[in-house]
């Protein structure tokens, strides 16, 4: 194929067929290629990817310090030890799937630079049928397949969130989103403001306090942070009594999982103290005379919002020694030398960062068909956040936010290789989720609660998301510990699944 043809001109006979077609060579397709190659070894299969690289998240986001937020023992995936500290750069993530590809030979199954725009369902051939722009070749490749497995994540990688506010185009400076930080930035002896109070802003203003004169973290709202150590006793303790690290991982995983556990649990039944003890961890950074109720004091209790741990209170030092500074009020307008807040502070920067948040988008922004009609996918429903009503053979790996999100990725992984594996030995090509008769009544809601869970990026989304059912069979729970037991005992044979 030439680099000015189009699909319609390519040969039906370039069309390449696989068993499965992974969308996304982040954390979760290379796991799911691992998962593939061991628990199904002889299944074709291919992973596409828009970048030019393995590793999603971790290879778009460059800002300066870009790390996990939550340990790499859970981040991790369970086949693979993770033997570095806690929190991970992305750098560090990025070796460790490195290794994970290198180990498994998984590198010959991905095509990098792959941006896929139409998939089409046709149940008369029971395949889909798959359109990428090859954009290295400058061509359209077309491929089928018996099964897609999304691994396509939840924002959009080219593009972060900015709000529009008024005055930002007299702004002088220079606006900078963190999901597309510049190569070269300059930030010596500058003035900077950075947007927003998540763990991009906890990431970054450490990271850039000490090269800028001063860097002033503006926020609508306080977020909840947990400060610690990087570095976790037990498996220092276990590595000291040479435990060989396949067990440390195990071990480890299990402990920082009952924590969590417990501490998520707390969160609903005893808010108030564990608001005062995560709000104690703060103070004993800040010191007596900070603000913290202004500043670091939620309205909303723990765990409503991803909390962030800031390994050794990096954000907080900064701030105790000067470098970084909180405002806690909201946005009148963009001037041309700053800020102006509502309160009417003047705060001058040559440089704005927007640490607003994703653009959350619903299965990679492809253009989905399902025998010739357009998807639309808020009209579906959701089984268990996996699978779809009226989207035949597809699986979508979204992962948790109150737990580390690979913990999802390695059960769906386990729960489509047995499904493939109960289709074949069924000698069926096609299923399908449907509502049984008994919840046909079940009242419909959106994709998530927001009394439950609320960041911004979900709540914006909430029109291009499924919907959730009242059961928690139709709902993506957000629990880890219900779901370990319960994803691998689902009943295949179930009135949910129809197969032909
Ligand atoms: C800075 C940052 C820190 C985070 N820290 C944590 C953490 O500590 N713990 C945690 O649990 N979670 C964390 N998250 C959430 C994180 O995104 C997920 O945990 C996880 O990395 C998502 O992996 P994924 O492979 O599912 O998706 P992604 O990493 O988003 O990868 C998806 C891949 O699919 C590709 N793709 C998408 N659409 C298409 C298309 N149409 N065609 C072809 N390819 C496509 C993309 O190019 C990308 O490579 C963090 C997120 C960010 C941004």
């Amino acid at each position: 194929m030439t680099a000015t043809q189009t699909l319609a001109e390519t040969p039906a006979a370039e069309t390449e067929h696989f068993d499965v077609l992974i969308v996304g060579a982040g954390i979760s397709g290379i796991g799911a290629a691992y998962h593939l190659t061991h628990q199904r070894p002889g299944t074709s299969f291919v992973i596409l990817d828009a970048l030019d690289h393995f590793g999603g998240t971790w290879w778009t986001h460059k800002y300066p310090g870009v790390r996990s937020d939550s340990d790499l023992y859970t981040f991790g995936y369970r086949f693979k030890p993770w033997v570095g500290a806690p929190i991970a750069t992305a750098g560090e993530i990025l070796r460790y799937m490195d290794e994970v590809i290198e180990e498994n030979d998984l590198a010959k199954y991905i095509r990098y630079s792959h941006k896929v725009l139409t998939a089409k369902w046709s149940t008369e051939t029971s395949r889909w049928t798959i359109e990428a722009n090859d954009t290295k070749a400058g061509v359209t490749r077309r491929f089928t397949a018996n099964f897609l497995w999304m691994c396509q994540g939840y924002y959009r990688h080219e593009q972060g969130y900015t709000p529009e506010w008024p005055g930002m185009d007299q702004y002088q400076g220079q606006i900078i989103h963190p999901q597309t930080w510049p190569k070269d930035l300059d930030l010596k002896g500058k003035k900077v403001i950075c947007i927003g109070s998540g763990a991009t802003t906890a990431t970054v203003v450490p990271a850039i306090a000490g090269e800028c004169e001063h860097v002033t973290v503006l926020q609508r709202s306080p977020t909840y942070f947990i400060p610690g150590r990087n570095q976790n006793e037990l498996a220092d303790i276990l590595r000291e009594i040479d435990i060989p690290e396949e067990w440390i991982h195990e071990i480890v995983r299990r402990k920082i999982l009952h924590d969590q556990a417990v501490f998520t649990q707390r969160s609903f039944d005893e808010p108030e103290t564990v608001k005062n003890e995560l709000l104690t961890g703060v103070r004993a950074y800040l010191g007596p005379d900070y603000d913290v109720d202004k500043h670091f004091t939620p309205s909303y209790r723990p765990w409503r919002q991803r909390i962030a741990f800031v390994p050794d209170g990096d954000i907080f030092r900064g701030i105790r020694a000067g470098k970084a500074s909180v405002v806690t009020d909201e946005i009148d307008t963009f001037t041309p030398r700053g800020i102006r807040t509502k309160s009417g502070e003047e705060l001058e920067a040559d440089i704005i960062i927007t640490a607003t948040g994703f653009n959350m988008n619903a299965l990679g922004d492809i253009a989905f068909e399902i025998d010739g009609k357009p998807l639309a996918f808020h009209d579906t429903v959701t089984y268990r956040g996996m699978m779809f009503t009226g989207i035949p053979n597809l699986l979508w790996v979204f992962g948790y936010f109150r737990a580390s999100w690979t913990l999802r990725a390695d059960l769906m992984a386990d729960f489509v290789c047995r499904l493939l594996a109960h289709m074949e030995k069924k000698g069926v090509s096609k299923v399908e989720i449907v509502i049984p008769e008994a919840d046909k009544d079940m009242k419909l809601l959106p994709w998530i609660d927001p009394e439950n869970f609320n960041p911004g990026y979900l709540m914006r989304a909430m029109d291009i998301l499924p919907m959730r059912g009242e059961k928690h069979e139709w709902q993506h729970t957000q629990d880890y510990w219900r779901e370990k037991d319960e994803i691998p005992a689902i009943d295949l044979d179930g009135p949910e699944f129809q197969y032909s």
